[in-house]
């Protein structure tokens, strides 16, 4: 049944081998979502996932879990899975996967070190902003300092993380706003990189539904390339981090290193404004 599932997975897995862990997403709210609208949430049984192993690539380094956020399961059913993947592919360095603040909430720092030493190296995150209100607005099932919070854990439980936010997603005359807000929130942890996503309106959506009544109106184009400077120019990384737009939904895709690529990248987004 698990075959015929909707699989997503982030462009940097497109080459990794996708193991499927649930189906559907958990929480299903986010207005401005699409994905799994008519997929029902359900786990892929354990001896399914035991086959797919068995009968996958011995020698693979890295593993991509799919589902919308497969840490959803837990803790005991994350130790199972990562101790059986550590007995299929011996050679696996590397286990990926989507992951939101709200399922890391349900992880205490010792538990998720636990999972680091088994494999745990990356997480996808959809923190999508930096401000309440907005977060509101979206039906995200976090709050700002909910995400610094859970962000710091995995920091100091050392699991590597991609922080993904959504610029556009304040509406018209907030993208500055927007982005100081964000950078500050994310200046406050220490993610592996920051992946960009504009924001997409899909019909049938919530928040398509806001648009048609008039109550959100989304900003222009340079509006959004505004708040991908003003998001530059604020965000302070302690540690290097990638910046990274290159995600198909990109009005302009550019991609370096933080601090070191800074006034390149806002130099770019600056071409862009101007043309
Ligand atoms: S954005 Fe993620 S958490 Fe929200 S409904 Fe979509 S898949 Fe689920």
């Amino acid at each position: 049944m698990y075959k015929n599932a909707n699989v997503f997975y982030p462009q940097d897995e497109m080459t990794t081998v996708l193991l499927p862990v649930t189906i559907g997403c958990s929480y299903n709210k986010c207005t401005f979502c699409s994905m799994y609208k008519d997929e029902k949430y359900s786990e892929v049984p354990f001896p399914a996932i035991e086959m797919e192993l068995k009968h996958g690539y011995k020698y693979t380094e890295k593993v991509f879990l799919t589902g919308a956020d497969p840490m959803s399961i837990g803790f005991d059913k994350m130790n199972k899975l990562l101790n059986m993947i550590r007995k299929h592919l011996p050679y696996c360095a590397c286990v990926a996967s989507y992951a939101s603040i709200r399922s890391i909430s349900k992880y205490s720092l010792e538990e998720l070190s636990i999972l680091h030493n088994l494999g745990l190296r990356l997480l996808y995150i959809g923190f999508e902003t930096g401000r309440d209100d907005v977060l509101k607005l979206v039906n995200k099932a976090h709050t700002v300092n909910e995400a610094i919070t859970q962000a710091k854990k995995l920091n100091e439980a050392k699991i590597p993380f991609n922080s993904i936010i959504m610029y556009g997603i304040a509406g018209k005359g907030q993208s500055v706003d927007n982005a100081v807000a964000t950078a500050n929130m994310i200046n406050k942890f220490s993610p592996r990189s920051v992946i960009t996503m504009n924001l997409t309106v899909f019909s049938g959506t919530e928040l398509h539904k806001t648009i048609e009544k008039g109550s959100f109106i989304p900003p222009s184009g340079v509006e959004r390339l505004l708040e991908i400077k003003i998001l530059l120019e604020n965000l302070e990384p302690a540690q290097p981090m990638t910046f990274d737009t290159t995600h198909p939904t990109n009005i302009i895709k550019i991609k370096g290193t933080l601090p070191h690529d800074k006034d390149r990248l806002i130099d770019e987004v600056d071409r862009r404004i101007n043309l």
